[in-house]
């Protein structure tokens, strides 16, 4: 898979354009609603992919909030681990940017304490939640490069964009931030 790399200490953060359901990174993240319910978008293909078990565990968890994240395992997906995690609805509002950071954040916080290695992250919050996609890009990459310098885990992490502007407009935000250090 062609895509963008930089190193944040001994760590990895990729960006390249595919399918979440198709990775076979250690957990898999999911854009999930609020009911942990299988929808449209990410949420769709991931429950499709992963067959009706993954519902039947999301059903017992009493849903999620904005800005929080969940774990279950990932049934039939290649991926070991889902992390659902529920993106801000875009309003323009300083309040989402701080959702949407508190998404990567929590996320990669369930993935470090199930000693995960390598995880791979959709664009949260950039389809049907009307996210626009640079502001969402930098917002998402600068919060995963602050966790991966405090805490070094987990030691891979991918973005997978579905559209190639969305991929170009990743990458672009990847490699001014290395710039900047
Ligand atoms: P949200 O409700 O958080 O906005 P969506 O699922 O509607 O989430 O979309 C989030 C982003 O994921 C969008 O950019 C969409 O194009 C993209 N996307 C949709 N399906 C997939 C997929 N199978 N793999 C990776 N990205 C996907």
């Amino acid at each position: 898979m062609a895509g963008t790399s930089i190193k944040i200490g001994s760590a990895v953060i990729e960006v390249v354009q595919g399918d979440i359901t198709r990775q076979d990174t250690q957990a898999v993240v999911n854009a999930a609603n609020e009911q942990l319910a299988p929808g449209g978008g990410v949420a769709g293909a991931i429950h499709k992919a992963a067959g009706p078990q993954l519902w039947e565990e999301c059903r017992t968890l009493g849903g999620c909030k904005t800005g929080q994240a969940k774990i279950t395992r990932g049934y039939q997906l290649p991926a070991e681990y889902v992390i659902h995690t529920v993106g801000p609805v875009y309003s323009n509002t300083p309040q989402n940017a701080i959702d949407l950071a508190s998404c990567y954040h929590e996320s990669l916080l369930l993935a470090k304490n199930h000693d995960i290695e390598s995880i791979a992250f959709p664009a949260i919050s950039t389809g049907v939640f009307g996210y626009p996609v640079a502001a969402a890009a930098d917002i998402a990459l600068q919060t995963v490069i602050a966790f991966l310098k405090e805490h070094g885990q987990p030691r891979w992490v991918r973005f997978v964009l579905f559209g190639e502007n969305d991929y170009l407009v990743f990458e672009r935000a990847l490699l001014n931030l290395a710039k900047k250090g």
